[in-house]
C-alpha cells in the first residue's frame, strides 16, 4: 500500500485505462454550472481540481433511483417463479470527495445493520473508490469540516491529493494496489508527509461553521423540540423532497409491485423516497404523523444530527456537502437552520 507521485496526464491515462475494463464514473460538467458522476468516455477530459460537488452524490450509484428487487413469471405449472435481478457489474467511483466518502461509509454501516441489504452489499463489494482530497472549500455552501468529514479516508481504495509538484496517489487497500498495477507512477517514500504539508495550507476556518460542536447537537435538538425555527423555515418550503434526494446519507425508499397486463408476470421495485414529501408519514386512517411541513423539517434535522448519530455512533449523519441548500429552490439551508436553533435554545453565539 504505497504512495506514488504522478503528473495529471499520467493519472488521466491510468483512469482511462481502468475505464476500458469496467464502468468508471468521474464528476463531469453538465450544463453551465453543474456536475454529475457520469461514465468516463475515451475522449472525455478529466478536470482534477475544477469540479464542484455533483448534484447527486456518488453514493447514489450504490442505491439506484429505481431498482428491481425481483421479477416474477408464471410457469407452465401455473405457479409464480421469482427471479433475482442480474448482479451489478464492477464499477469504479473516482474523484469522490471526502464528504461523499464519509456518506458512503455511513451507508455501508446502515445497509449492513439487520436486516442487511443484499442489493446494496452486492454493488458495494463490486465497487472500487478513488477519492480526491480537498485543500480548499468547494464553495460557500460547504461545511464538511464543521461536521468532521474533511479529510475522511475510510472506505477509499486510492486517495489522490493535488500537490504543487504533481498528484500524490496513495493506495489504501489491497484493491487499491490491484488497480495501481497498471500505472507507471514514481514511488514516493514520503507521501504521507507531503500530504500533511499540503493539508496544512488549508484555510481556517475551512468552510462554514456550526454554532455548537456536533456532539452537543442531539441534546440541543431535544431541548429545541418545540422550536418555532422549524415552522419559520417550513413556511418557505415547497415539500418537494429535493433536499433528501441529493443527500449522500439519505436512503429511504418505497417498494412497489407492478403486474404486467397479461397478469402472468411482474416485478417488485424500490424507488427513492423523501421524508419531506407530505405522504411519507401517511398511514391508514387516514392519519399523518408529520402532516405539517415544520414537523417534517424537524424530522429531517433530527435524523441527521440526533437519531442516526445516536443509533450508529458514527457522528453526524450530515457530512456538510451543502447539497441540500445548494439545490433548494426556497434557499433553505440546513446549517442555517441548526445555527438558528442553537441561538434560540442558548447553545450558540
Ligand atoms: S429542497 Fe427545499 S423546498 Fe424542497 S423539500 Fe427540501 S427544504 Fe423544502
Ligand atoms: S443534510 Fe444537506 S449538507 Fe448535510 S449531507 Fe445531506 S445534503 Fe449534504
Amino acid at each position: 500500500m504505497g504512495s506514488y507521485l504522478a503528473t495529471e496526464e499520467q493519472v488521466s491515462t491510468w483512469l482511462h485505462l481502468l475505464a476500458k475494463e469496467r464502468d468508471l464514473f468521474w464528476p463531469r460538467s453538465v450544463g453551465q454550472f453543474n456536475y454529475s458522476f457520469l461514465p468516463l468516455g475515451e475522449r472525455d477530459e478529466i478536470c482534477f481540481d475544477r469540479y464542484l460537488p455533483t448534484i447527486v452524490p456518488p453514493g447514489r450509484r450504490l442505491l439506484p433511483d429505481d431498482e428491481t428487487l425481483f421479477t416474477s413469471q408464471q410457469g407452465d405449472d401455473r405457479l409464480s417463479h421469482y427471479l433475482p435481478p442480474q448482479p451489478s457489474a464492477p464499477m469504479v467511483l473516482a474523484g469522490v470527495r471526502p464528504c461523499d466518502l464519509k456518506g458512503i461509509t455511513q451507508l455501508d454501516t446502515v445497509m449492513a445493520a439487520a436486516p442487511a441489504d443484499p442489493y446494496y452489499h452486492q454493488r458495494r463489494v463490486n465497487t472500487v473508490i478513488i477519492a480526491m482530497n480537498c485543500l480548499a472549500p468547494c464553495d460557500s455552501r460547504c461545511f464538511c469540516s464543521a461536521v468532521g468529514a474533511l479529510g475522511a479516508q475510510d472506505g477509499a481504495d486510492v486517495f489522490l491529493t493535488l500537490l504543487a509538484e504533481g498528484v500524490l496517489v496513495e493506495s489504501l487497500s489491497a484493491r487499491g494496489d490491484e488497480i495501481l498495477v497498471k500505472a507507471s507512477f514514481s514511488l514516493c517514500e514520503d507521501g504521507k508527509e507531503r500530504r500533511l504539508v499540503a493539508e496544512g495550507t488549508r484555510p481556517l476556518p475551512f468552510g462554514r461553521e456550526l454554532a455548537v460542536v456536533p456532539e452537543a447537537l442531539p441534546e440541543m435538538l431535544r431541548k429545541g423540540y418545540e422550536s418555532p425555527v422549524y415552522h419559520r423555515y417550513g413556511e418557505r418550503c415547497y415539500s418537494c423532497g429535493t433536499c433528501n434526494l441529493v443527500c449522500p446519507t439519505c436512503y429511504c425508499f418505497e417498494v412497489r409491485d407492478e403486474m404486467s397486463l397479461d397478469g402472468f408476470s411482474g416485478r417488485r421495485s424500490r424507488t427513492w423516497d423523501s421524508c419531506m414529501i407530505p405522504a411519507f408519514a401517511e398511514v391508514a386512517g387516514p392519519h399523518n404523523f408529520r402532516a405539517e411541513v415544520g414537523e417534517r423539517q424537524r424530522h429531517r434535522l433530527k435524523r441527521k444530527f440526533e437519531y442516526l448519530p445516536e443509533r450508529f455512533g458514527l457522528g453526524s449523519f450530515c457530512v456538510g456537502c451543502g447539497r441540500c441548500g445548494r439545490q433548494c429552490t426556497a434557499n433553505i439551508d440546513i446549517l442555517n437552520m441548526v445555527n438558528d436553533i442553537a441561538v434560540e435554545v442558548g447553545g450558540g453565539s
